[in-house]
Parts: structure tokens; sequence; C-alpha cells
């Protein structure tokens, strides 16, 4: 799979024809220390605590020494940006150190991101800062806990090196140190790994390097589904357009199955180029993501996503249009009259899980009909009373807890708690703030008004626009609410919808005879609401206490999270999210306990 291009190793800037990789080296760091590593992604390379508390651990781990066998490489795959095909990109900053196979037979690559520049860096130096990389170190193993398929973290590593980033306190520009994430996943190939081979685009004018290369898609195709499917590969080892059609059809279902586990958490990505999707359907790149706070479909996470394109509720669609850009990538081998039809599967297959997921976390096992119009009530309940994410469905959880002769002095119990989770007119009007400032805001009215096709060319649209003035909207009629008026209002939301699950908990029992069956019952419900609810995510603030105190020399509450977040599920009374505050509601169960 290696296709080495040149003799040496060379780092510098390139398009890269007719190769899938290019040998680069790490560039050392100075002094690399470890902030921090999760014993349990160390584990999967088969190394114990005691290797990792070796001196020269971060010496390996942060690419300033080779292990031995170790034959690094930068990976060259292209994608589509914000909708547009921007050519080459490529592991601008990431490098490999190779792939291990350990006790288990299982083989994992590893790679370390931020380890300088590569031939794919562009314009940029191939580091990554502290906290970048704690972010992604964070949430890595944050998803794989919760349960969702994720590349995962080993270790976080910083330096002595230093980098400016555009951000500036008080005018003077802030050096940040260099650090590093040590990646581990079956394979970070993406669908922007195949687009190396798409034709000349009609909008940019721009092609992968290695289109009409046929020869070495084949061999990356060949190589992924032996590699990563294999019982797709042994059953059609004979027949290859059937192998590509399963293989297609395989990734287009993990897709779905991995977008309706982040909507099910409310985790939103907020950059889905198609580079940053996952052959294997893995959550991959963590960038500027988030976790809902207050319920807000239209959330975005992603400062420079102004047209909105990666809302939390779009995730699903935009997924799709990505599956549609990887059959494309790579019709060469698997004609579009084949493939797209497989597309077809995608939303069905959504609806499902994500429908399944719901219905677990409001802990109903059966399975009818209205369960997605009681789904999308509490949506809509939770985003007009500006509902917490979370702790609306953990809140849910006390709901199985008594026995039924006080179910209904439960319910109430319930909604004043659920109240405590909305926001107030505050927050409200501030969320609905336009993610756009508002010179920029008026220079797009101008625009719309006058030159429309400008701003469909600059990629904005009138979509942005109306979008922007929709929340202006809300925030006015906000604005003239006082919060006395807002509690009244949430209350009578609260009461209808709770009215409609209890009426819908009592389709649950119905055909059971005795007490004894019901509370048989009641506890199967609260067993599935409790692995099917986190209590703890990581939100944005969270992490960002974490790495202000990383920043000043002090890791420890970058462990502490860590080891919360490896078990999000828990209702151990001892456990807390440091640095927790209202919003967290680290202990919406355990009071109620
Ligand atoms: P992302 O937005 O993180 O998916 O990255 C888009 C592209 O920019 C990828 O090709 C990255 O490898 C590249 N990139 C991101 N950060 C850096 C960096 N600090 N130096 C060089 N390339 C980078
Ligand atoms: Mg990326
Ligand atoms: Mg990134």
């Amino acid at each position: 799979r290696r296709l080495p291009i040149d003799q040496e190793e060379r780092n510098f800037v390139r398009v890269v024809e007719g190769a899938c990789f290019s040998k680069v080296s790490p560039t050392p760091l100075d002094k690399p220390e470890v902030v921090a590593y999760s014993l349990p992604a160390m584990s999967l390379l088969g190394l114990p605590e005691t290797e990792l508390r070796r001196k020269d651990f971060a010496d390996y781990f942060s690419g300033n020494k080779i292990l031995p066998g170790s034959d690094t490489a930068a990976h060259c795959y292209c994608g589509h940006q914000f909708g547009y095909f921007a050519g080459q990109l490529g592991d601008g900053a990431a490098i490999y150190l190779g792939e291990i196979i350990n006790e288990k037979r299982e083989r994992w690559e590893i790679q370390v991101k931020g380890a300088g520049p590569t031939p794919y860096s562009r314009s940029a130096d191939g580091r990554k800062v502290l906290r970048s990389s704690i972010r992604e170190f964070l949430c890595s193993e944050a998803m794989h806990h919760l349960g969702i398929p994720t590349t995962r973290a080993g270790a976080c590593i910083t330096s002595d090196s230093k980098v400016v980033r555009d951000i500036f306190y008080d005018g003077h520009p802030k050096e940040e140190k260099c650090s590093v994430v040590l990646r581990i996943a079956p394979t970070f190939l993406r669908f922007g790994s195949f687009e190396i081979f798409k034709t000349i685009d009609q909008f940019t004018g721009r092609r992968g390097p290695s289109v009409g290369r046929k020869d070495i898609l084949h061999k990356l195709l060949d190589y992924t589904v032996e590699t990563f499917y294999p019982e797709v590969h042994t059953r059609y080892e004979d027949n290859a357009l059937e192998k590509y059609r399963e293989f297609f059809k395989e990734v287009v279902l993990r897709t779905a199955r991995l977008v309706a586990a982040w909507q099910c958490v409310g985790f939103c990505h907020g950059v889905l180029n198609t580079d940053n999707m996952s052959i294997l359907g893995l959550t991959i790149d963590y960038g500027p993501y988030g976790f809902l706070d207050m319920y807000d479909p239209d959330h975005i996470c992603n400062a420079s996503d102004d047209g909105g394109r990666y809302t939390f509720i779009k995730q699903p669609e935009i997924c799709h249009w990505n599956l549609k850009k990887l059959a494309e990538a790579i019709q060469a081998a698997l004609p579009l009259t084949e493939s797209l039809p497989l597309l077809d599967l995608y939303f069905p297959e959504f609806e499902l899980c994500y429908f399944n997921g719901m219905r677990n976390k409001l802990g109903l096992h059966k399975k009818l009909d209205e369960d997605r119009e009681l789904v999308q009530n509490l949506f809509k309940t939770m985003e007009v009373t500006g509902a917490d994410f979370t702790n609306t469905f953990r809140c849910l959880l006390v709901l199985s807890l008594p026995a039924l002769p006080e179910f209904h002095q439960s319910l109430d119990s319930v909604k004043n708690k659920l109240l405590k989770y909305c926001a107030s007119v505050e927050q409200m009007i501030k969320a609905n703030q336009p993610n756009m400032d508002l010179r920029q805001f008026q220079l797009f009215l101008i625009l719309k008004e006058t030159n429309p096709e400008l701003l469909e060319q600059l990629g904005k649209g009138v979509a942005a626009i109306e979008r922007v003035t929709a929340r202006i909207e809300k925030a006015k009629k906000l604005q003239e609410c006082t919060q006395e008026q807002k509690q009244e209002a949430d209350e009578t939301e609260w009461s209808r919808w709770l009215d409609q699950f209890k009426k819908r908990l009592a389709k649950e029992i119905e055909g059971l005879s005795s007490e004894d069956e019901i509370r048989k019952l009641q506890q199967q419900r609260l067993l599935l609401m409790k692995k099917s609810n986190p209590r703890f995510v990581l939100r944005n603030f969270i992490a960002q206490q974490a790495i202000d105190k990383a920043e000043k020399g002090d890791y420890s509450e970058v462990l502490q999270v860590l080891k919360v977040l490896e078990d999000p599920y828990s209702d151990r009374i001892e456990l807390e999210m440091p640095g927790k505050d209202s919003v967290t509601g680290a202990s919406v169960l355990t009071d109620e306990e």
C-alpha cells in the first residue's frame, strides 16, 4: 500500500501525484512532556502502564524518537470543504508512526497529530497547540466511552517549542506551546482519501492529483476492503464490482448509524467536510465540535461556518451529501448507476437507529408509530423552553424510580426539575444572536438586494441571510417577554409534553396484570435509561477550564475530566465533573436518590 514517490524523505510542500502516502519524518519538539495519557487507549497497543511512565515515552510518542521498525509517512487526501472541492489537502500536521498488531491480533494504526510540516501542510506549520490537542484528546476518549465509534487518543504531549496562532491579547501576539496528540485507529482513511481520483470539478476547476489512475484506485479500494471489511472481501473475492458495491453499501450504513448516535447525545461535529469522514464510520477530527447545552437545532459550533452549513440538525443530510461525493470519487471502479441507488438506504437506516436510540433514551420497550411524534414534540418543547440536552434526558430517569402509586407525584417533581434546566430569557436572547458580526450582516443585507448572485458565489447564499434574520426576530420577540412570563410558558409546554409521555408510558404496561410485573418493567426501564442517557458529556466550558489550568502547567484537571468521562453513564455519588457549574447538573439523579 505504500507508494513512495521519492527516494529520499522530503517534507516540502508539493502536489503529490500518483501516491497515497509520502515518506516524511516528524520534526522534533523541544523538551516534550506528557500532559496525560489514556490507559485504555494505550492498552490497545499492548503497552502496560510501566511503559507509559518511562522517561522516554514522551520522546517516542511525540515523534522525537522513532520506534524500531517504524516507517513514518503522511497521507495524501483531498476534500470538499464547505461544499466546494478543495483539491489536495492531505495530512498537513499528522504523521504516521506505523501499525501495531496487539496480542489479540488486532491491528492499530498510530499517528502523531502536530508533528510538523509535511508535503500537505500548504501554508501552515504542521503544529498544534495545547488547547486544540487537549480538546481532541479528551473528546476522542469521551466519545469512545459513550459508545460512539471514534478514533482514539493515546496521549497528549506538550513541549517547550512555541508557535504563534492568531489570537491576540492587548494587541500582542500570544505564543503557545506546540503540543501533539497520539491518535490511534484501525485506519485514518477517509472519504477524501478516495477523492484524489476526482475528475475536474465544475465549480472550482480543481482535480484530484491522481485522477485517471484506475490502477491506484483499485489498489486502494482492494486494500481497504481486504483489511477493514474482511467479510466483504472473502464473500466477493472473485467479483470486483459486487465487492465494491457491498463495500460502499457498508460505508453508507455505518455512516448513517454514526450520525444517529451523534444526534442521540447532542454532539455537533462542526466541520463535516469530506476529508473528515472516516471510511470506517468513525468520528474523526475533533476541532470546533460541541455538545449541545440548551437544545438548539440550528446550533453552529464552528465560528467560520457563517453559512450555517454544519448546524446540529443538518448533520444527517450533510453526511448523505458527503457519501454522494465518495460515490463520485470512486466511480471509475463502481459506476454511479450502481452506487447511487445504495444511497437510498441511508435515511431509512438513520431513522431506524435514531428512533431506536430515542426510544431507549425514553425507556420505551415497545415500538409504536406514535413515538416519532413524541420525540419530535419533546425536541420542540426543549427548543422553545431552551432546555439543556443532556440534563433533560437524565432528568427523565427519575420517572422510572418510584413505584406505580406515586406516579403522578413523580411527574410533578420531574416537571420542576426539567424547569430548572430551561434557559432564562437572557440566555435565550444571547443564544439567538446571529453567528455573524453586525457589519458583516449589514453588508449581506445590501448584497441580498443589489447582487444576490455574488452572495451565492461567495458560498453564503440567501438562505444564510434568512437564517440570521429569523434569529434576530426570535431574539426581538424574546426581549418583549419577562422572566415570569417565560417560566409560565415553559411550565405549560412541559406539562403538555409530560402528559403525552404519561399516556405513552401507560401503553408500556398494557397487558401486565400484577404489580410485580409492572415493577419489574420499571426496573428494566430504569436500566435502559441509565445506559442510554449519559450524565457526563464534555461541555466546552469544562474542556476550557481544564485547558486554562494546563496552559499554566497544571494538568490535574485534564486528568480529572478524563477520569469522569471514562464512566459517563455512572451514577456514583462521589463522581463530579471538575469545575462544574449549574448547567452541568452533574448530580441530577444523585440528590433524588
Ligand atoms: P481540518 O480542518 O482539521 O480537517 O484540516 C484541513 C486540512 O488542513 C488538512 O489537510 C489538515 O492536515 C490541514 N491542517 C490543519 N491544521 C494544520 C496545521 N497546523 N499545519 C498544516 N496543515 C494543517
Ligand atoms: Mg481534518
Ligand atoms: Mg482538524
